[in-house]
This record gives structure tokens, C-alpha cells and sequence, in this order.
């Protein structure tokens, strides 16, 4: 879809884009293909589109044969892509909010999530997909690319911390790559980017300790400068942290950015069985 034609079907519709709901539309073919084919699609999958906005991605995913949900918030496209591709079988529209539609539809794990997400809530959308055990198979979805740098930060950096661990737990990156706001219309007023995220195949930790995992990373990152133990004393007790850390010889001054994912999820194993031993004794 050229910049163009968005043009003529904006002035057609009598459509002002709005911009607390993230539209920013993608023209550029290239960038279109590229995302396209991250996506690794086949004509047996399905795909969930979050925010198909006129519908640019959504034409390439339906050309691949693959089945296509697409859920648009914004009433005033519904129209717009029911004319464009209501007659193609592997075609299916939903208005409404995606991050409900994916709430309410527990089973994602034969999915793929393919969007180029609004940026106000692609954050809670990817974190709603990696806490759900039946989370997609695949994600490849543009997004702002300071959101991108953390999900895929390494341990001791900056941007290492929460997001990062929630999204590393179930899924590895697989490709990365930048695009520039001209690529889009309006162009948006922060750097963006495309990231592919693949379900790791086997689960780091078993699925009901995962809300542990949560609770101990969030609140060994709730102050970064500050030591790891000591934020963790305020929920759990002295005597099962410093067993905990002694098992895993995690130093006792170590602050959490230096902590890997491997040895949150250690702690994770440690601090669970500690507490049930401790419970029974
Ligand atoms: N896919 C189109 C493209 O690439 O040009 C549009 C992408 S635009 C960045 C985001 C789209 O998501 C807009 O069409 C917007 O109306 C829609 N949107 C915003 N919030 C949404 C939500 N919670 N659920 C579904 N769609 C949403």
C-alpha cells in the first residue's frame, strides 16, 4: 500500500487519524515484505493481527494463504477492510480491543502474533502473551525501539530488568532490525523497530512457578542501585535468602542486573522449595 493511496483513502473516508491509538501507518513495501517474511508464514497458520489499521500487512499475510484474524479497535477501518478483503475465505475481522480478544481466547499456542502493534500498548500485549503458558508460537511485531532494546537486553545492561526476564523466560529473539519513521505515515516521533520472538520449545521452569519468577525479579529490579538481597528481605526470610544465594553462589552484594535469567530461575527453584520445606516443618 503506498503512501499514496493511505492518502486517498484517508480523504475518502473522511478519516483524522488519532493518535492516543497509535496510527502510524506503515507504506514503505520493503519494510512490508521484511516483517512479512520474519514472520516465517505458511498457508497453515494462523495469525492474530493486532491494529490491521487499512490493512497493508494484512494483505501480505492473507497472500501467504494463512488464516487471519485481525482485530481492529478504531470502528471507522471496519468498513475500509471489509471492502478490501471480506471476500477472501482465510479472512476473519473482529472490532475491539486485541489485548481483550487475547485475554478472553486462552489458547494461543498454534498462533502467530504478525502486527505492527500500537505503541501505547504493545508493551502490555506482549507481556500478556509471555505470562499466558498457551502464549503464540511466534511474534514478529513492530514496536518503539527502546521497548525492543529491553525486551532483548543481556544481563548487565542498562536496559536488562523486568521486561526483558518476563519476555526471555519463554521466548529467544530471533532477529531484530530498525525502520525508519519515514516509513510510516504520520512518521512517529521515536525510533521503531521490528523484533521476531520464537516459544522456546522446552519451559525454563514449570508453569505454576512462573508468578514466583515475577514476583522475585520485580522486586529485586524495584530499586536498581540497590542490592539484590536486601530488596528481597522485605518478602522473603533472611535465613532462606542467604541458603538460596549460598546453593547458587550468588554473591550476597550482587545487584540484579548482574543476575542472569539461568540464576533467576535457580532462585526461583530454591526459594519455592525452601518456603514448602519450611512450611512442613
Ligand atoms: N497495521 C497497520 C499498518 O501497519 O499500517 C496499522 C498499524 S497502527 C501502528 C496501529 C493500529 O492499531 C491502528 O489501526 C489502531 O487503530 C489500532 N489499535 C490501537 N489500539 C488497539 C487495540 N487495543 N486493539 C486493536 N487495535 C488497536
Amino acid at each position: 500500500m503506498k503512501f499514496s493511496e493511505i492518502k486517498e483513502i484517508l480523504n475518502r473516508y473522511n478519516i483524522r487519524l488519532t493518535r492516543s491509538l497509535g496510527q502510524n501507518f506503515l507504506h514503505d513495501a520493503n519494510q512490508l515484505e521484511k516483517i512479512a517474511a520474519n514472520a516465517q508464514l505458511s498457508p497453515s497458520d494462523q495469525i492474530l493481527e493486532i491494529g490491521p489499521g487499512l490493512g497493508p500487512l494484512t494483505e501480505l499475510l492473507l497472500h501467504s494463504g494463512a488464516h487471519v484474524l485481525a482485530v481492529e479497535i478504531d470502528t471507522r477501518f471496519i468498513p475500509i477492510l471489509q471492502d478490501r478483503f471480506s471476500e477472501q475465505p482465510n479472512f476473519e475481522l473482529r472490532g475491539g480491543d486485541g489485548l481483550e480478544l487475547m485475554k478472553q481466547h486462552q489458547d494461543w499456542s498454534q498462533w502467530k502474533l504478525v502486527a505492527n502493534l500500537p505503541y501505547s500498548v504493545a508493551s502490555p500485549i506482549l507481556v500478556e502473551a509471555a505470562l499466558n503458558p498457551n502464549c503464540f508460537k511466534r511474534m514478529t511485531v513492530t514496536l518503539q525501539w527502546e521497548v525492543i532494546d529491553r525486551i532483548a537486553a543481556p544481563v548487565d545492561t542498562p536496559e536488562y530488568g523486568l521486561l526483558s526476564l518476563i519476555l526471555q523466560l519463554r521466548y529467544k529473539t530471533i532477529n531484530r532490525f530498525k525502520i525508519k519513521s519515514g516509513a510510516f505515515f504520520p512518521a512517529p516521533e521515536v525510533d521503531s523497530g521490528v523484533i521476531s520472538l520464537e516459544r522456546r520449545s522446552e519451559e525454563l521452569l514449570p508453569t505454576e512457578l512462573h508468578p514466583l519468577f515475577v514476583k522475585i525479579v520485580r522486586q529485586s529490579f524495584s530499586q536498581r542501585r540497590k542490592m539484590m538481597k536486601k530488596l528481597l528481605k522485605a518478602q522473603w526470610d533472611e535465613y532462606l535468602l542467604t541458603e538460596a544465594f549460598r546453593k547458587i553462589s550468588l554473591p550476597e552484594t550482587i545487584r540484579a542486573e548482574k543476575v542472569t535469567l539461568k540464576q533467576f530461575t535457580l532462585l526461583t527453584l530454591l526459594l519455592n522449595q525452601l518456603t514448602l520445606q519450611e512450611i512442613r516443618l
